[in-house]
């Protein structure tokens, strides 16, 4: 590269792998899926998936048929399950690229059988059942044509019903068990339309985390994967999580101002005193949240501050005060709070976000992207 990169995450796919190994003992489920939509949360999706199934995990999963597409590209062979369709939809691609299909609709279990027919491939499916998120799985009052019609084309050979599940909505651990409820109604309805499908899973990081009764034989992972907790105020390392990304840089410019000096749009900070302002070059642009403008924390140095005024698009400033930071010093948004990082959790509370969106808004065009690791 002929650049010096300053905007770098720096990717630990070992703790990737770790977090996987974590998930699976905490679990004990037979089968971890890891989703790796969005990027891999940001991670970047094909190392991901690679340091995930060195990790044991046995499945991938991811939101449509592109990115699914994306992961065979790269040579990919394990299971690879994606639940959310293109209204027109041929399935052709991913029926011949082996992918599984989540569905929901009988519309979608004819047009993927059609697929099949025009492939030459068994198409394999997981039935998506709405249990109670009111999103894009199979309603109750849809349950008996849409699993009589699955039983009938499985039967026939048309396509594989291999796997059956739902999604929690994470709003209490009592709301999830209702949802429990129902997704075991949908079981057992599913077992009188004549089908027992190899594959049953509900639970996603939250509830593969903390609620055991939502295992079943297979959890669908993500941002536990990344060593990010999906719960408010349980952070990774409770759970045994490594957070796996490291949002670095460096300093690009400094300078000495008076007392009162207003920085960036809307001089949202002043300084109370003689001050050293250093200029840190991430911004809106790269995906960092402005939400968390004067209030994010940032490590430089080894010592932590604070972001002063506004985060613009490409820089924003930290106010230092009087210690001798310099142009090229190393800058640390966010990483791994156990070697005295500021943590993922942090940026999100900052900026009234959760770490699900700090990770997955950042733009991967702008950063320089760094994986280390043996996997
Ligand atoms: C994104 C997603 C997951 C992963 O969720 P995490 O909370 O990141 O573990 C699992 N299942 C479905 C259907 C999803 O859309």
């Amino acid at each position: 590269m002929s650049h010096s990169p300053f905007r770098i995450a720096r990717i630990n796919t070992d703790a990737i792998a770790g977090n996987v190994r974590r998930i699976k003992e905490l679990t004990a489920v037979e089968d971890v899926m890891i989703v790796v939509k969005a990027n891999a949360y940001g991670h970047g999706m094909v190392p991901a998936a690679k340091a995930a199934l060195a990790g044991g995990a046995t499945w991938l999963g991811t939101a449509d048929i592109a990115e699914a597409l994306t992961l065979r590209a790269a040579g990919i062979t394990a299971p690879v399950l994606c639940w959310i369709h293109a209204p027109d939809e041929t399935f052709d691609e991913a029926v011949a690229a082996e992918i599984t299909l989540g569905v929901a609709s009988v519309a979608q279990l004819n047009a993927i059988a059609a697929a099949g027919h025009r492939t030459g491939n068994t198409p394999r499916v997981h039935l998506k059942l709405d249990t109670g998120l009111s999103r894009n799985g199979s309603s109750p009052e849809q349950w008996a044509d849409f699993m009589r019609t699955a039983a009938e084309l499985n039967a026939s050979g048309d396509l594989h019903v291999e796997g059956v599940m739902s999604h929690l909505s994470n709003t209490s651990p009592e709301d999830d068990l209702e949802q429990l409820n129902v997704f075991q109604v949908g079981l057992s309805e599913l077992a009188d339309a004549g089908l027992t499908p190899r594959y049953v899973h509900l639970a996603a990081s939250m509830a593969a985390l903390t609620l055991p009764a939502t295992r079943f034989n297979m959890v669908r992972c993500g941002i536990a994967a990344y060593g990010i907790s999906p719960h408010e105020s349980q952070r990774p390392a409770d759970f045994g999580l490594t957070p796996a990304m490291t949002l670095e840089g460096r300093v690009v410019a400094v300078r000495r101002v008076p007392e009162s000096t207003g920085v960036s749009y809307g001089y949202l900070h002043r300084t109370a005193h003689e001050s050293t302002l250093a200029l840190v070059p991430f911004g809106y642009g790269d995906g960092i949240n402005r939400n968390a403008s004067n209030a994010a924390p940032v490590v430089i140095n080894g010592s932590r501050y604070h972001v002063a005024g506004r985060i613009a698009m490409d820089q924003f400033v930290v106010n230092v005060e009087d210690d001798p930071v310099a142009v090229g010093d190393h800058v640390v948004l966010f990483g791994d709070p156990a070697v005295g990082h500021p943590s993922i959790h942090e940026w999100a509370a900052a900026g009234d976000s959760i770490g699900y969106e700090i990770a997955t808004r950042l733009i991967p065009t702008r950063l320089e992207y760094v994986y280390e690791g043996q996997v």
